[in-house]
């Protein structure tokens, strides 16, 4: 049992070690253990499935400037062939959300936020962000890391007492000491990379700390969905002003910049 399970451990490690992807312009390096096909084909499937249950928004104007937007930052991006898609569902809810692959959702209840084209190309880009730097496949790859530590121990400890509360705490430290922070980790990556995209696509980069302090307000009223998911706005806001120079030179090196760009009301 023991060299089943060293000799299971070296092809893990094998395997491990050629699955390190650089994230653009941060240089991290994440673990992805899932394809970008496969991750491409999840994505896609589970966007049909998110679509099919939700009222997809019939306000023309809106629905082509969201369009615009995202085409406008993914063809700046790093990674400009993906399948992209972008698509505004009709809901109270003040939040977006992108899928691998390049499958981006964004609700109408976030618009009130954006307030203009540049909001949106802030709301945007960091999701687009999210979908390059492939933090869903990362997720994915950690949950199935936690899951084959979690069968490695329950062989292991298949004669002891206490298998039941061991395991229960190697799963519960294994989420809060790898996937939170993760998450924290990748929302201030794609505040980011979506900060230079919008930059780079002509899009006024100051807009997207204004966004920021527009949610921490609408925070101190009511907290928006976006929350759970997301850190503090105020902090983001403080965050960014720390990439603003570099946004900034992208920005300039636009031609016809955008600036703020349409309103949305
Ligand atoms: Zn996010």
């Amino acid at each position: 049992m023991k060299r089943a399970a060293t000799g299971f451990l070296m092809i893990l490690l094998l395997f491990l070690a050629q699955s390190c992807a650089t994230v653009p312009h941060t240089q991290r390096r994440a673990l992805i253990l899932i394809s970008p096909g496969q991750e491409a084909a999840m994505g896609a499937q589970a966007y049909q499935e998110i679509l099919s249950q939700e009222k997809l928004s019939d306000n023309k104007k809106w629905v082509l400037m969201v369009d615009k937007v995202g085409r406008n930052i993914a063809r700046v991006s790093d990674m400009p062939d993906l399948d992209w898609e972008f698509k505004l569902i009709e809901s109270e809810q003040k939040n977006a959300f992108a899928l691998p692959g390049g499958k981006v959702a964004v609700y109408t209840g976030i618009m009130e936020i954006a307030q203009n084209e540049a909001g949106l190309a802030a709301i945007m880009g960091h999701e687009i962000a999210h979908a390059i730097a492939r933090h869903g496949a990362e997720r994915m790859s950690q949950v199935l890391l936690v899951n084959m530590g979690l069968s490695m121990a329950d062989v292991s400890l298949q004669n002891s007492e206490h298998r039941d509360l061991i395991l229960a705490a190697i799963g519960l430290s294994a989420n809060v000491g790898v996937l939170l922070p993760y998450s924290r980790k990748h929302e201030s990556e794609a505040d980011n990379i979506g900060t230079i995209y919008m930059a780079r696509a002509g899009y006024d980069p100051n807009e997207a700390v204004a966004l920021w302090e527009r949610f921490a307000e609408a925070e101190q009223a009511r907290a928006p969905a976006f929350l759970s998911t997301h850190p503090p706005s105020l902090e983001r806001a403080e965050a960014l002003r720390g990439i603003a120079q570099r946004a900034m030179a992208e920005y300039n090196k636009v031609q016809n910049p955008y600036g703020k760009g349409e309103p949305l009301f």
